[in-house]
């Protein structure tokens, strides 16, 4: 390959996304330097039993955690579906590694080090070194402001020709708006602080949301506290039941009110005295780093405008995104949108004009609109009918698309297939889906397939 131009890059993150954005803005020849404020790699997957002084992470001046993982997690994908494709997550012999095929947080972390040193990308990543501003120079560069976390101070500036952001989006909570719960005596907490069951023994919870976390946490704390009250929109008016199969987890559609009392009110006249309000509802983009004179902004959760999901129009390619969009499967989508942002960079992949892309954008931003979809769904993939109908691609013919843009092969047909059966066995097996399945005809191709790329 014969790189057309070789720009200087700042990568912001060395999470999965950073990860993979080095390894292939280097191998289409840029100069690459990835800051990275933790001292390791793998983002979200370094477990830590720290937890925010501020429950509900809502102070902007907290110490920050990044990570939202709880002790018990183990991957909601089978490793096979979860891995890149250019370097698939299957089971390692050496060392102590966690061989189920829905793993552990720890087995995670492991592989993305392992992602790490087999391409070599340690070596252009600056650790313990926090980007605190970004913006442009007046000469069409960008200048980054970075500091070592345990110095401080003001830090210095360098120059690049272009950013790329990966900075993730699970670490600045969304909190349902509750009436009247300045007023109400309990706890509340984001399921961002969650690590374990113990603190819940004996308590009412209500836990807000269906999330894969929702659903797992909800489970694990009810092994210890007294009643779990499900609330969530999905739910209607008039459910009344427990879970199935237990006898402590009630759904209840959202709840009305929190009163002094420490009661909480939901439709039908059901009033709970609660002592904790757990929310698992989810997380805000959020990118404080970043001054771009109001180009790129985050409204209601989207951030935009973007040219699928990656480029601002008019800074395009010299800002770009990776791993915006959600109920998606990530690592191979990281791959697939690095891959575009380090061709376009280099002049091998053209991207239509500004103006075009503006339009592109404002007409996706427009086809949301009118089929009622919320702006906090831009970066939803979920095959849910009413955003397909608004034109959204789906994550797989999103990553296709990408894929012919960069004349790179698409997302393996048993990939697709392994994906749909999952989310299917998930939905008919909450509680067992990780240790019982019906898709080892899927694994076998799936391993044939590795077999071609591991030596
Ligand atoms: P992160 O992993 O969050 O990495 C971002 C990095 O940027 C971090 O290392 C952070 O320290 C660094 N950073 C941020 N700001 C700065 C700054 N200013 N300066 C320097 N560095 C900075 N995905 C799956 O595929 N399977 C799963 O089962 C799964 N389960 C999940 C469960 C939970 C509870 C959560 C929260 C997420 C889960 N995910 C899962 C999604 C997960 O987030 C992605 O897999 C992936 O790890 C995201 O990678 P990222 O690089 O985009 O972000």
């Amino acid at each position: 390959m014969s790189p057309v131009t070789t720009c200087d890059v700042a990568v912001i993150g060395a999470g999965a996304a950073g990860l993979v954005a080095g390894h292939h803005l280097r191998r289409e020849g840029h100069k690459v330097i990835i800051f990275e404020k933790q001292s390791q790699v793998g983002g979200t997957w370094i477990y830590t039993n720290k937890t925010e002084p501020d429950s509900l992470s809502l102070d902007p001046n907290r110490p920050v955690t990044h990570s939202s993982l709880y002790l018990s997690l183990r991957t909601n994908l089978p490793r096979e579906v979860m891995g890149f494709k250019e370097y698939p997550f299957v089971v390692k012999k050496t060392g102590q590694r966690d061989e189920r095929r829905f793993p552990g947080h720890g087995e995670v972390f492991e592989y993305l080090q392992d992602y790490g040193s087999e391409f070599g990308v340690y070596e252009m990543i600056r650790f313990d070194t926090e980007v605190i501003r970004v913006w442009r120079d007046g000469n069409g560069k960008w200048k980054v402001r970075s500091r070592k976390v345990k110095s401080g101070g003001e830090g210095v500036s360098e120059v690049f020709d272009a950013v790329v952001v990966c900075n993730g989006h699970y670490t600045e909570p969304r909190i349902a708006y509750i009436p009247g719960v300045d007023r109400w005596p309990g706890k509340q907490i984001h399921s961002h602080n969650y690590r374990v069951p113990e603190p819940y023994r004996n308590k009412v919870v209500i836990l807000i949301g269906s999330s894969a976390s929702a659903v797992d946490i909800s489970r694990e704390i009810a092994s210890v506290a007294k009643e779990v009250h499900i609330a969530s929109r999905s739910t209607s008016n008039e459910e009344t039941a427990t879970l199935p199969g237990y006898d402590n987890i009630w759904l209840r559609p959202m709840m009305e009110n929190a009163y002094e009392d420490g009661t909480i009110s939901f439709p039908n006249g059901v009033k709970i005295s609660a002592d904790i309000i757990l929310h698992c509802t989810g997380y805000k983009y959020h990118f404080p780093f970043l001054d771009t004179e109001g180009i790129v902004t985050v409204d209601d959760n989207r951030v935009g405008p973007l040219y699928k999901h990656v480029f601002p129009p008019s800074l395009a390619p010299w800002l770009s995104f990776v791993g915006l969009p959600w109920k998606v499967v990530p690592f191979p989508q990281f791959e697939f949108q690095s891959q575009w942002i380090a061709g376009t960079l280099s002049g091998r992949i053209s991207l239509p004009s500004p103006d075009e892309m503006t339009k592109d954008a404002e007409a996706f931003y427009s086809s949301l609109q009118s089929s009622g979809i919320p702006k906090r769904y831009t970066h939803n993939m979920d095959g849910i009918q009413a955003i397909y109908m608004a034109g959204l691609f789906l994550q797989f013919d999103y990553n296709d698309w990408i894929s012919t843009q960069c004349g790179s092969p698409k997302t393996e047909e048993w990939r697709k297939k392994m994906y749909s059966a999952t989310s299917l066995n998930r939905k008919a097996r909450p509680e067992t889906y990780r240790d019982e399945w019906e898709d080892d005809d899927l694994v076998f191709e799936a391993y044939q397939d590795f077999a071609k790329k591991i030596s």
